[in-house]
């Protein structure tokens, strides 16, 4: 299955550069709970992953449309771009809202790969996906913020140099809206591990570098505050629209893998002296998902046509990410079922990237949790909590 469309020429070359990283790679790596760290760097010399910095500081000046065909292409190759998507939408958080100075010290480091900028610091343990009521503080004192707290499942960490932090600047009973109030901040992981900041690596189902960390009076220079002091929670949502949005891609590049995957083998797996993929009751779950990722793709188009014309696009990144990551699951429902027992096999690899698109059922935001955004703030119904 191949489709042509504006993007041919990113999506044949990030194709080609993932031919050198075929599925026996990704599967070692994650026999190994490994980074690939290879792979990483090799989109990074190849100038993917600086796709949205200004030509101005290096980068190529893409937008979130093209971003997101990268990350599509990384997924339907076999790959996972859970290991370097942070780059991509923490990106954009630092160039709508970051400060020219902060831009010029960063961008073009990020741009030569010097600098990694993968993490983002928005989850908190005890208060998981209500997010306004974060108990992480940031107080100002002289020329610093101190910052005091804790977060779980920061992902990336460890191959990262710098983290957008969002922590509360005014304590939650002072302000008017629960959504003023935080601010977000750039660390310099490279200062702050082992003078302030403890991380904790969490082992997780799918090979993905997570980890909890622990704030004792981490000590951040003033300047690296981004944007205005209180604003935080609406500068993120910036990032977070195009997190969805890109992980919407990368769940289409999940979905046509599977269905590629299947189709090819049921068209070859013979059993009662006949093709499996003759039987309707294989053909329709492939059908039918193949119909669900297309519709999705439309989305996901949408969120980026809006995103890149700096356009509200909450909703459709939101739905976007919800059609996606429900289209992959049951294309990989599907591609699982229809390998039968070889589908468990770790050398088929289907059972690795069955994992990973499990993820995005429940991050970077739960589907019920878009529903219930759907409901009240499109539909206008009553909030339930
Ligand atoms: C591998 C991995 C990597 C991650 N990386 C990052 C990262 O880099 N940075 C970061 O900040 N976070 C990260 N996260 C966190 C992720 O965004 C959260 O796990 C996700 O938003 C869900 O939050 P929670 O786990 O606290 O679930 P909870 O908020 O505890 O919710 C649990 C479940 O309850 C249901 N639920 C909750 N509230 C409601 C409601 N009101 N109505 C209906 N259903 C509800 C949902 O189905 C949800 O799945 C990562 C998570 C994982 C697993």
């Amino acid at each position: 299955m191949k489709h042509t469309d504006k993007y041919s020429d990113i999506r044949d070359a990030v194709r080609d550069l993932c031919k050198e990283f075929p599925d026996e790679y990704h599967r070692k790596i994650d026999e190994q709970r490994g980074y690939p760290e290879a792979f990483v760097n090799a989109l990074t010399k190849a100038g993917w992953l600086a796709a949205l910095i200004p030509e101005e500081f290096g980068g190529s000046g893409l937008g979130l449309a093209e971003a997101s065909v990268i990350m599509e292409e990384i997924n339907r190759s076999g790959g996972n771009s859970g290991a370097c998507h942070g780059q991509m939408y923490n990106m954009g958080t630092l160039l709508r809202h970051g400060s020219q100075a902060q831009k010029a010290k960063y961008l073009p480091k990020i741009a030569t790969g010097e600098l990694r900028l993968q993490s983002m610091g928005v989850t908190e343990p005890t208060t998981g996906t209500d997010t306004t009521k974060i108990k992480t503080t940031a107080v100002k004192k002289g020329d610093r913020y101190v910052v005091n707290g804790q977060k779980v499942w920061i992902s990336r960490i460890q191959h990262s140099d710098l983290m957008i932090l969002l922590a509360r600047t005014t304590p939650l009973a002072d302000v008017k809206k629960k959504s003023e109030g935080m601010s977000i901040f750039i660390v310099d992981l490279r200062d702050a591990i082992g003078k302030g900041l403890a991380v904790r690596p969490i082992l997780n189902m799918v090979n993905h570098e997570t980890n909890e960390l622990f704030f004792e009076n981490l000590e951040i220079p003033a300047e690296n505050l981004i944007g205005e002091e209180g604003q935080g929670f609406k500068y993120i949502l910036d990032g977070l629209n195009a997190e969805r949005t890109l992980i919407a891609a990368e769940c289409i590049g999940d979905g046509y893998w599977f269905i590629d995957r299947v189709t090819k083998y049921v068209k070859e797996r013979v059993v009662f002296g006949r093709p499996i993929g003759q039987n309707q009751g294989v053909q329709f779950p492939i059908a039918e998902s193949y119909i669900e990722l297309e519709a999705a793709n439309l989305m996901r188009w949408k969120a980026c046509e809006l995103f890149d014309a700096c356009q509200p696009c909450g909703e459709q990144a939101n739905m976007a990410k919800y059609l996606a990551a429900k289209a992959s699951w049951e294309a990989a429902n599907a591609c699982l079922q229809f390998h039968g027992g070889f589908g468990f096999a770790c050398e088929y690899d289907i059972e690795r990237k069955f994992r990973e698109t499990r993820l995005y059922q429940v991050a970077p935001i739960s589907t019920n949790l878009i529903l219930s955004r759907v409901a009240t703030h499109v539909l206008d119904l009553s909030k339930s909590f």
